[in-house]
């Protein structure tokens, strides 16, 4: 455990203590770090959590052939035992809340905790999708007032609400675009998608039945514009352009690209993901976007990570409105707000594809967000970016010596910072780099990704983070980089100080351990 001494504490202040390996303990433990079994191995098979009286009447069988006849194999443990277990579990668990998180494309920012206060109003957190409308008009208008701002900030026409996340937004993005080339009777077979686009991109052209293919990117990290726009042609749908782009970089071509587009009859699809670069500068409608979803979860500050909610509410140009998915929030005839959820309650919306979920999407995000929204106002949200691409610039600056920054001749990245692995000594990599970080107390940032840069490490400080936790991280990052380029051993080894050493990533990938063998059978 780093001992730090808060008054006199700088960035860089040597505090580990170097003698830990001397003390074994007898526990396992290391001081505050709980070695944690597996919930199984605290409460066994056999073992009650509470002591129940044993049954003096011969127990009734009401279930005839169904009752079960073996051991049900659930841990028995007590209360404290249980909360103490799940407990420690979080104590190991790397969060925003814990420190900074650098995982690029993945806007870790701070969650404001006024956006929780609100979500957790009861009029808000309590209510259910299907009361009656009239008994929730509040959260009713909180979604159509996040409309309006979502549409205001995009200048696009039209926002449907209920995609959970980015790449469900994506489909339903994907799927009005084929609505509205079918409902013109123009089959077309074609996604574009450059290299410089997250990887969910093809995977959703895929999943909604286009043949994807690819279009490279330029030395310089951004789409080559003649090599997509001589590929456009009749049989091309869309074309799915992440900007900023997944190197970090603003795509300027984006209007030409649009315009040469919807010159050969194709849609343009926007992965708005890291709109945290550009929110209150750029409105994608002015570049021609037809479709593109934002991440609420990323941009909007709701919490995320760990398979947490997400929600990825797709902005709609003119073209694309009326496609839609349903259920959508509409002021009717009778003064109130109505979730719109058959395509006869609204004439003009009769073309909509159908539905991507059950309700209306996620509400608690929904009010975490406009909070954010309305909290900042027009020049907090435009500072937000300007802060999110200034702490991003000031990371590939201050590291472009130690490491290979492919793209620092590029011109300012955007929200994140890109690298390599050149220069690194033979045998060394990417990922030792990363399993160093996690020594260091950080959450490694995202790596191998994208594939256009060798050994990429993509960093992402967001907006949220000051100078000095920065410059710390910094510093973490300058004597990782230091020990990779020189072959320092032990980090091929790293990490040192995690409860468990470097993992097999492939075997815990291919053949993982998901279920506890009882070995009573
Ligand atoms: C995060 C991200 C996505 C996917 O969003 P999810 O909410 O994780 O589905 C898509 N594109 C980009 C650029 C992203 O950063």
């Amino acid at each position: 455990m780093k001992q730090i001494n808060q008054s006199g504490w700088k960035p860089g202040t040597p505090a580990a203590r170097d003698d830990a390996q001397d003390f074994p303990t007898a526990t396992g433990n290391k001081a505050l770090m709980l070695e944690e079994p597996l919930i199984f191995e605290i409460g066994g098979a056999d073992t009650c959590g509470v002591d129940l009286p044993k049954l003096d009447v011969a127990a009734p069988n009401r279930l005839g052939a169904l009752a079960r006849k073996g051991k049900l194999g659930l841990p028995g443990l007590s209360e404290p035992e249980t909360v103490r277990h799940y407990t420690r579990l979080s104590r190991q668990n790397y969060a925003i809340d814990v420190g900074l998180f650098p995982l690029g494309s993945c806007t870790m920012k701070h969650n404001p905790r006024l956006n929780e206060k609100v979500a957790r109003m009861p009029g808000f957190a309590d209510v259910h999708p299907l009361q009656p409308v009239d008994t929730v008009q509040g959260a009713l208008g909180v979604i159509d007032e996040l409309s309006h701002w979502l549409i205001t900030l995009t200048n696009m026409t039209a926002v449907a609400m209920s995609p959970k996340a980015g790449a469900h937004g994506e489909l339903c993005g994907i799927l009005c675009i084929r609505a509205a080339l079918e409902a013109r009777g123009d089959a077309r077979e074609v996604v574009l998608v450059p290299e410089s686009a997250h990887g969910t991109n093809p995977a959703t052209a895929a999943f909604a039945g286009y043949k994807v293919e690819n279009i490279p990117a330029t030395a310089e990290g951004r789409v080559d514009l003649d090599a997509l726009t001589t590929r456009l042609g009749p049989d091309v749908a869309a074309v799915m352009i992440t900007n900023p782009n997944t190197c970090g970089l603003f795509e300027r071509d984006m209007k030409a690209i649009s315009d040469a587009v919807h010159e050969a009859g194709g849609l343009v699809y926007c992965d708005g993901a890291n709109f945290n670069a550009i929110m209150g500068r750029v409105r994608p409608g002015d570049l021609g976007v037809d479709a593109m979803h934002i991440n609420l979860h990323k941009t909007f500050s709701t919490p995320h990570g760990g398979g947490g909610p997400g929600s990825g509410p797709v902005v709609l140009s003119a073209a694309l409105a009326p496609f839609a998915p349903l259920p959508f929030v509409s002021r009717l005839d009778d003064g109130l707000l109505h979730l719109v959820e058959e395509e006869t309650m609204a004439d003009e919306h009769s073309s909509s594809f159908g539905r991507m979920t059950a309700f209306h999407g996620q509400m608690g995000m929904f009010t975490r967000a406009l909070t954010y929204i309305l909290s900042h106002g027009a020049d907090g949200l435009r500072q937000a970016s300007g802060d999110a691409v200034l702490n991003a610039n000031y990371v590939l600056r201050q590291l472009q010596d130690v490491l290979h920054a492919p793209f620092g001749a590029s011109g300012p990245c955007m929200h994140e910072a890109m690298f390599g692995d050149a220069g690194f000594a033979e045998g060394f990599s990417t990922l030792d780099l990363a399993k160093g970080l996690i020594d260091e107390g950080y959450h490694p940032m995202t790596v191998y990704f994208p594939l256009v840069v060798h050994g990429a490490m993509l960093i992402e400080p967001t907006e949220t983070e000051s100078k000095a936790g920065i410059d710390q991280f910094i510093l973490a990052m300058r004597s990782l980089a230091e020990r990779a380029k020189e072959g320092d051993e032990r980090l091929k080894t790293a990490p040192h100080h995690a409860p468990r050493a470097r993992l097999d990533e492939a075997r815990a990938a291919r053949k993982p351990r998901l279920t506890w063998a009882n070995k009573e059978g």
